[in-house]
C-alpha cells in the first residue's frame, strides 16, 4: 500500500473542503483533499440560494449566479411579493462555482484526489489522528499528516469515527430537480408553505435563467416521515401554484442533501483535527443557508491549521478558529431554531396568516429577516416599527424565550 506525509489532509470536497485546502495551500501547508465522488459537484446536495454582496466578498463573481430581485411566498390560500429595485440575493450555478474553487485551490497548491474515499481513521499512542486510509483509483493509500480537516459535510465522517460527536438527530432533507421551464420569472424566488407542499418545512422555485429552474421540497426530521421526493413529485403533477402559470416544466437532473438542524457542535476542534462546514453545523437551518459560510469558515480553517502546524496543531493553536466562526454565527443559528420550532408546526390556515406578516416589512427588514440576521437590536426596531401581532410575536419568539 502507498504512504505518505502531508502536513494537512482535508476531507470532503463540497464548499468548506475546497476553501479549507486553498487556504492550507496558500499558507504554504502541504496538504491534500480527498473527494469520494468521481469529480467536483459530481453529487449537488444544495439549492444554492445566496447573497450577492457576500458572495462577491469571497470572489464569486457575476458568471457564476443569476441575480433575484423579487420574492413570492405562497400558502394555500394566500400570496405575499416583495419586489425589490436592485438584485440582493442570486441562484448560483452551484456546479461552476465548486469547480472554481477546486481551481484555486489547484493553483495554490493543495492536491486533489476526486473518486477517494476516505474508509478509516489511523490513531497514535497520544490517542490523536496520525493518519487516514483512502481507497482510490490507483489502490488504497495510507498518509500520515499533522493535522486533518472534517469538510465531510452531515456525516462529519472522521469526527464521528472517533467518537468526538454523534450523529445529527434533527436534520432537514431535501429532494429537487433542475428542470427545463418554458415560462418562468427569472428575478423571482417563490417560497411555498403549507401541507400539500411541506408538512414540516416548505417548498421552492429556484430559477437560474429564463428557462431553467429548480423545484425542490425540505422536509424536516423527526417531525416528518414524508418523502420530499414523492412530494415533489405530486407538486409537479398537480401543478400546485404557481406551476400551474410556468407552462411545461421537464426535469433534467435530480438533486438531495441533508442538512443539520439542531444547532452547531459544541466543540469543533480537537489535537489535530478541525470540524468545518456543515460537519460543525454551520448552516443556518431557518434558510437552509450553509455555502457562504462553508467558504469563508473553510478558508479560515485552512489559514488557522496551516498556522498551527509549529504548534503541533495542538487544540489550544485552533481555538482561534472555533471562536472566529462561532462569534460570527452561533447566536443567528439559535435564534433561526427557534422561529423555526415555531414554523414547522403551523397548519394551513395558520400559514395563511403567518405569511402577512412580511407585507409591512421594508425591504431592509425583509431582508434581515430572510438571511436570519435576528439580531436583538435589528429585532427591537421591527417590533417598534410593526406593532402588529405577527411581528411582535416574532419578537417575542427570538428575544424572550
Ligand atoms: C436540500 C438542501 C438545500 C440547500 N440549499 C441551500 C441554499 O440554497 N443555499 C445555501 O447557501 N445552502 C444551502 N444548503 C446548505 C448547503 O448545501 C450546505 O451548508 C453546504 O453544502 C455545506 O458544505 P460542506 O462543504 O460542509 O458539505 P458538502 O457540500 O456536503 O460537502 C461534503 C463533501 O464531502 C464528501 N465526503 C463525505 N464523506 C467523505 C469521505 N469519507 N471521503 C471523501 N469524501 C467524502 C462528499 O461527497 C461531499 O462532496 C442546502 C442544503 C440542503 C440539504
Amino acid at each position: 500500500m502507498v504512504v505518505e506525509k502531508y502536513d494537512i489532509v482535508i476531507v470532503g470536497g463540497g464548499p468548506a473542503g475546497l476553501s479549507a485546502a486553498y487556504a492550507a495551500a496558500k499558507f504554504n501547508a502541504r496538504a491534500i483533499l480527498f473527494e469520494k465522488d468521481a469529480s467536483i459537484a459530481h453529487n449537488i446536495r444544495t439549492s444554492g440560494v445566496t447573497w450577492i454582496e457576500e458572495i462577491e466578498k469571497l470572489g464569486i463573481s457575476r458568471d457564476h449566479y443569476n441575480p433575484i430581485k423579487n420574492y413570492s411566498f405562497i400558502s394555500p390560500s394566500n400570496e405575499v411579493n416583495i419586489r425589490g429595485n436592485d438584485a440582493t440575493a442570486c441562484v448560483l450555478d452551484v456546479r461552476s462555482v465548486y469547480q472554481h474553487l477546486a481551481f484555486l485551490a489547484a493553483e495554490a497548491g493543495s492536491e486533489i484526489m476526486v473518486k477517494s474515499n476516505v474508509i478509516n481513521v489511523v490513531i497514535n499512542s497520544n490517542n490523536r489522528i496520525s493518519g487516514l486510509k483512502i481507497r482510490t483509483p490507483k489502490g488504497d493509500m495510507m498518509i500520515n499528516c499533522d493535522l486533518v480537516i472534517d469538510a465531510s459535510g452531515f456525516h462529519s465522517f472522521i469526527a464521528r469515527k472517533i467518537g468526538m460527536v454523534n450523529e445529527w438527530k434533527r436534520y432537514g432533507l431535501g429532494a429537487e430537480y433542475e428542470c427545463y421551464c418554458e415560462n418562468v420569472d427569472s428575478e423571482t424566488l417563490v417560497f411555498m408553505v403549507g401541507g400539500e407542499y411541506s408538512d414540516a418545512g416548505y417548498a421552492w422555485i429556484f430559477p437560474l435563467s429564463k428557462k431553467r429552474i429548480r423545484i425542490g421540497v425540505g422536509i424536516g426530521r423527526p417531525e416528518s416521515n414524508a418523502d420530499p421526493l414523492e412530494k415533489l413529485n405530486s407538486i409537479i403533477e398537480k401543478k400546485l401554484k404557481p406551476l400551474d402559470k410556468i407552462g411545461k416544466v421537464q426535469p433534467i437532473e435530480f438533486h438531495s442533501g441533508i442538512i443539520p438542524n439542531e444547532g452547531i457542535r459544541k466543540s469543533t476542534v480537537s489535537d489535530g483535527l478541525i470540524l468545518v462546514g456543515d460537519s460543525a453545523g454551520q448552516a443556518n437551518p431557518l434558510v437552509l443557508e450553509g455555502i457562504r459560510y462553508a467558504i469563508e469558515f473553510g478558508r479560515l480553517a485552512g489559514e488557522v491549521g496551516a498556522k498551527s502546524l509549529a504548534q503541533n496543531s495542538k487544540r489550544e493553536s485552533l481555538l482561534e478558529y472555533e471562536k472566529i466562526w462561532k462569534n460570527k454565527v452561533e447566536s443567528k443559528i439559535n435564534s433561526a431554531l427557534k422561529v423555526q420550532s415555531k414554523w414547522i408546526g403551523l397548519d394551513d390556515k395558520k400559514w395563511d396568516k403567518e405569511i402577512e406578516i412580511l407585507k409591512d416589512m421594508s425591504q431592509e427588514e425583509f431582508l434581515d429577516f430572510i438571511k436570519a440576521e435576528f439580531t436583538a437590536s435589528k429585532m427591537l426596531k421591527l417590533a417598534l416599527n410593526h406593532p402588529k401581532l405577527a411581528a411582535r410575536q416574532l419578537f417575542n419568539i427570538v428575544l424572550r424565550h
